[in-house]
């Protein structure tokens, strides 16, 4: 069968989707058909315009230099804040203070050395990975080694216990950074073992800035991808592919017209879509998110996936992360730092603003915010981050509420009772989003790099991959990202490509 007359679908018009269409595009394939549940491109990357500048709903930075396709792309058209060497770049990362739930500022060099035992202890986790170092069976997730490695820090250095109550306070504040860096509920569902599966690229910063937004870096991807392959508002209900086709279209003798004319006709796969629209397809490329599979693959696949794919998605976890931008008629913190919360241990605390029938008093889940960033373009904005449980309990509180509580927590930990009410309030809701349903995924203690090859893995085999999966989360070592999602896409439609005698 010829390139051009091969049938493929793609589920999902995210970055992998479209990656995937734009490879395939490159190398020869012309009948390609990307449904996308939504009405538009870019799933986890959202871009939404605000007044002259931009907001990131989803990703925000290029993680990453050196080889990493997206800053390659990003910096090739000039869409990073770069003059040159990778060293040069802009860094994104603004200078923080921390501040208690009482209204103190932890002085710098408390932070300081704090930050500095983290920098360590980043070094030491990743190497149970990388050099295959033995795991402590009392220390198997990065939450409990970073517990234990910072408590054998705490009692070498002898401090009075105030010291060491604001040390502890700045190392929560970490453990809460990890959680939004990982997506997860707890740093004590993430795996020490796998903790270096993630590899960095090469360069001097690990958050790249993109100048615009990832908007023009998502248009770029388009461009290179036929419009009238992409139907929007199409979400998909169900896979149905012919497990026992045990010949591959590749197998069989495609120079013989009478073949060449059978592979027309046959449809390994059918994709069904939620409007009762059917598309007959040789092979599908699914990039759903981690967490559309979790809830949807029962159902989604006919028949049911092997063994290993649903134990592989049963073990990866998908966790939420969100966001919520403050507007304020003017600032009222110093442009310079990042605001970071520590909560003291054992103290109690409780909010003034809301009753005790409020979804906040029953579930506390301001206590997981991270911070309020300030933003280089958005002078008057504070970006405030929150991750897991609290995250997705926090879509649930109505905005006058949320708007309470985040300005009374700002209030107190800043020491500042006159902060105004901001003027505007903008909110994500990732684990609400239909068909996304979370923000990324990561490896939990009892998961491995093997499960994300499972999940990577087509079905029915090798041989014969009428089904594809692409996302993510198939990224064994640069999942959760936009670059991860690119490659994976990248890499289906080179399995493709080679199945149909395409160069490597
Ligand atoms: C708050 C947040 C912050 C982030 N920050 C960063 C960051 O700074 N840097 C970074 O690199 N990454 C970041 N990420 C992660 C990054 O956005 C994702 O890893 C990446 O965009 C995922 O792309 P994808 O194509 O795999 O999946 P998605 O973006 O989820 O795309 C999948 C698409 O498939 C569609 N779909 C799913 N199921 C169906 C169906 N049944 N039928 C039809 N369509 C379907 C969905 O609507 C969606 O459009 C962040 C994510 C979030 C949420």
């Amino acid at each position: 069968m010829q390139m051009e007359s091969v049938r493929i679908v793609i589920v999902g018009a995210g970055v992998a989707g479209i990656s995937a269409a734009r490879e395939l595009k490159k190398r020869g394939f012309r009948d390609v058909k990307i449904l996308e549940a939504s009405n538009r491109v870019g799933g986890r990357v959202l871009t939404k315009q605000y007044g002259p500048h931009i907001v990131e709903l989803g990703a925000q930075w290029i993680h990453g230099q050196g080889e990493n396709p997206i800053y390659k792309l990003a910096k090739a058209n000039n869409l990073v804040n770069d003059t040159g060497d990778d060293s040069s770049s802009e860094e994104s990362d603004n200078e923080a203070q921390y501040f208690t739930q009482f209204g103190e500022q932890i002085e710098g060099k408390i932070a300081r050395d704090v930050t500095t035992v983290m920098n360590k202890l980043y070094i030491e986790g990743d190497r149970f990975y990388r050099e295959g170092l033995p795991v402590d069976e009392g220390m198997l997730s990065v939450g409990s080694f970073f517990r234990r490695r910072f408590l054998d820090y705490l009692a070498a250095c002898d401090d009075q216990p105030d010291r060491v109550s604001l040390k502890k306070g700045v190392f929560d504040s970490y453990v809460r950074f990890n959680m939004v860096d990982n997506g997860c509920d707890t740093m004590d569902e993430v795996c020490i073992k796998h903790w270096g599966c993630y590899l960095e690229y090469e360069g001097s910063q690990r958050d790249v800035e993109l100048k615009h937004g990832y908007q023009p870096v998502l248009d770029l991807l388009v461009e290179d991808v036929q419009s009238d392959w992409i139907h929007f508002d199409k979400p998909v209900k169900s896979i149905q592919y012919n497990q026992d086709d045990p010949v591959s279209l590749k197998q069989q003798d495609l120079s013989s017209p009478v073949n060449a004319a059978s592979c027309a006709k046959t449809s390994p796969v059918k994709v069904v879509c939620e409007d009762g629209d059917e598309f007959n397809a040789d092979h599908v490329i699914v990039t759903s998110s981690l967490g559309f599979l979790k809830e949807n693959s029962e159902s989604f696949f006919q028949p049911p996936l092997p063994g290993v794919k649903t134990n592989a998605l049963k073990r990866l976890k998908f966790g939420t992360v969100n966001k919520v931008y403050l507007e304020f008629e003017k600032p009222f913190w110093d442009e310079n730092y990042d605001i970071i919360l520590c909560w003291l241990e054992n103290q109690p605390f409780t909010l003034s603003c809301i009753d005790s029938e409020s979804i906040s008093a029953k579930c506390p889940w301001y206590k997981d915010i991270l911070s309020f960033d300030v933003l280089d373009k958005l002078p008057n904005v504070l970006e405030m981050w929150i991750s897991g449980k609290s995250a997705v309990t926090m879509e649930t509180v109505p905005d006058a509420e949320l708007q309470a509580v985040v300005i009374e927590i700002l209030r107190r930990f800043t020491n500042n009772a006159n902060i105004p009410n901001p003027v505007k309030m903008t909110r994500t809701y990732w684990s609400g989003t239909p068909y996304i349903l979370g923000s990324y995924s990561y490896l939990p203690v009892g998961a491995s790099e093997k499960d994300i090859c499972d999940l990577a893995d087509p079905v029915p085999c090798q041989k014969n991959p009428l089904v594809l999966f692409a996302g993510e989360a198939t990224s064994p070592h640069h999942f959760s990202t936009v670059h991860g999602a690119f490659s994976s896409g990248v890499r289906e439609a080179m399995r493709l490509s080679i199945l149909y005698g395409g160069k490597v």
